[in-house]
């Protein structure tokens, strides 16, 4: 139905441009060019319509990829003889199927916050400053002491 519709819409448009254009190309033959012509304009933008999605599609591919890649992990197998290597997620029940002990396994996910930064108390002092404050004036200390318990 779009096929005929759009066929009918091209002739109509060719007709258009063959009636306009009579006086210097004759009538049929403006009609032919400008009908051809729109046919090849349709051709060339839907090919580039579809390289451009087909562009897109791998572009996505290729980000999911790289995310997947994010979660890749070798898990060695308790029997010793195998090593898991697959995506594990924290929100999935991950699991294996050892394939030198035939064995089913589930990989737990554990995880352990590490400190980074240097720990800062609530007057913005470091604790090593505190700490060096306090062996020089015992008196600074109460006044800090005072104040963290207001
Ligand atoms: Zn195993």
């Amino acid at each position: 139905m779009i096929f005929v519709r759009s066929f009918i819409i091209a002739g109509i448009i060719a007709i258009a441009f063959g009636y306009s254009l009579s006086k210097f190309f004759g009538f049929w033959e403006a009609t032919v060019l400008a009908f051809v012509i729109q046919f090849v304009v349709a051709f060339v933008y839907s090919s580039f319509k579809i390289s451009k999605t087909n562009n897109l599609t791998a572009d996505f591919e290729n980000e999911v990829e790289q995310l997947l890649s994010l979660s890749d992990a070798l898990v060695p197998c308790p029997c010793g003889n195998f090593t898991y290597s697959g995506n594990v997620f924290i929100n999935l029940e991950n699991g294996y199927t050892c394939e030198k002990c035939n064995n089913q396994f589930r990989i737990d996910v554990s995880l352990t916050p590490t400190l980074l930064t240097t720990p800062v108390n609530e007057v913005s002092h470091t604790f090593e400053e505190i700490s060096e404050e306090e062996t020089k004036d015992v008196s600074i200390t109460q006044q800090y002491t005072k104040g963290t318990e207001l």
